[in-house]
């Protein structure tokens, strides 16, 4: 099979692999995929240059992927506590399917409570273990025995399924901030720090979910456009010439009567970001930390600020299959998520390198990989 395996920092190699690399140990077997569509996402980009703690190469990276079973799975669990029939109805031999990456290790507090994408020793498909930049992809059985794999009604095309994975992180970190704002959300104003696909998809969820006012800062102008054509209340401008971060925060106080932001998203590396973040947050609000960040990165915070302010300072990570599945929910109700409108680009797997540098170069929104 043909595959993109990234070996270290600017080094990925498109070879022919055999498939019996496939077949893995029998207890870890689980199921193949046949890659439909696999978007990549800043993460790939980031490995790609700078490797990552999380990877062990060689690997192929991807995990925002859309596929067809090759077999129906074939798991029997000792758990009961995992409603596994119920989750995985509809896995049959063709069906077409969606992904959580999360291995996890079902062993561990986190897993016990079901919360997957904590696990202390988590395993990640198109990080740790291979991923969609290739024909065909191994599921193993403990990402099938939470649900982690999961049919699609025929409503949704391969190309937007691709997508359901990062809306899914982005709901993971709307339900955390859910906890912490309990008013009326209509009335509340959403800032994104990051005009990227990720950006995009939460300015998206907060439209359709809360109808909140929500205002997009970014740095790339056809994104900042594509917010505005997605309903953005406003967007704002960072850039050299542009506004610098102390320019955001009064024009983002100026826009809310001197406020501040009731919700920060950083969806950014960009560590601008976080002081943006602090200077823009009203008091009892809510800052999300959802981006990765590049290794040996600190900001400096002032403990006081955040306890005379009520601060809420969280983070979010990944997702778990629970949430894929009220992500599918959430896509094919057409309440306002439109996935389609962050897919710019297309190309085909030996074209992996052009789809990393449009992806780098931010030309496009996301790049989805639809030929192996
Ligand atoms: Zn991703
Ligand atoms: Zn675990």
């Amino acid at each position: 099979m043909r595959a993109a395996v990234f070996y270290s920092p600017n080094n990925i190699s498109l070879e022919e692999r055999d498939q019996g690399h496939l077949s893995g140990h029998s207890q870890q077997r689980g199921v193949l995929v046949r890659m439909n569509a696999c978007a990549v996402c800043g993460y790939d980009v980031n490995v790609y240059r700078n490797g990552h703690i999380k990877v062990r190469a060689p690997v192929v990276l991807g995990h925002e992927i859309c596929g067809e079973l090759l077999e129906s799975p074939n798991i029997a669990s000792s758990r009961s506590d995992l409603n596994i029939d119920a989750y995985n109805l509809g896995l049959v031999e063709g069906a077409r399917v969606v992904l959580s990456p999360v291995v996890p290790c079902l062993n561990c507090i986190y897993c016990d409570g079901g919360q997957y994408n904590l696990c202390t020793n988590l395993g990640e498909i198109g990080s740790s273990l291979d991923g969609g930049f290739a024909e065909f992809v191994r599921i193993p059985n403990n990402t099938l025995k939470i649900g982690g794999l999961i049919p699609l009604p025929n409503t949704l095309t391969n190309e937007e399924s691709t997508l359901i994975e990062p809306l899914a992180c982005c709901l993971n970190g709307f339900k955390r901030i859910n906890s912490f704002v309990s008013d009326v959300m209509e009335e509340k104003t959403f800032v994104i720090l990051g005009d990227g696909p990720i950006g995009l998809i939460h300015l998206q969820l907060a439209k359709s979910l809360y109808g909140a006012k929500v205002m997009v800062v970014g740095r790339v102008k056809h994104r900042l456009q594509a917010a505005k054509n997605m309903g953005a209340d406003a967007v704002i401008e960072l850039g050299e010439n542009k506004g610098s971060p102390t320019s955001i925060i009064k024009e983002v106080l100026e826009l809310t009567d001197g406020k501040g932001a009731d919700v920060s998203i950083i969806a950014t590396p960009n560590l601008d970001a976080y002081e943006m973040a602090a200077g823009i947050a009203s008091k009892n609000s809510v800052i999300n930390v959802f981006a990765g960040m590049p290794r040996h990165r600190s900001f400096r915070l002032d403990p006081n600020w955040v306890h005379y302010n009520q601060i809420a300072l969280i983070g979010s990570f990944s997702a778990t299959p629970k949430l894929i599945h009220e992500s599918i929910e959430l896509v094919a109700e057409k309440r306002g998520i439109n996935l389609s409108s962050i897919i710019t680009h297309r190309c085909k797997l030996d074209e992996i390198y052009k789809a990393l540098e449009i992806t780098e170069e931010f030309l496009g929104l996301r790049v989805v990989i639809n030929s192996f």
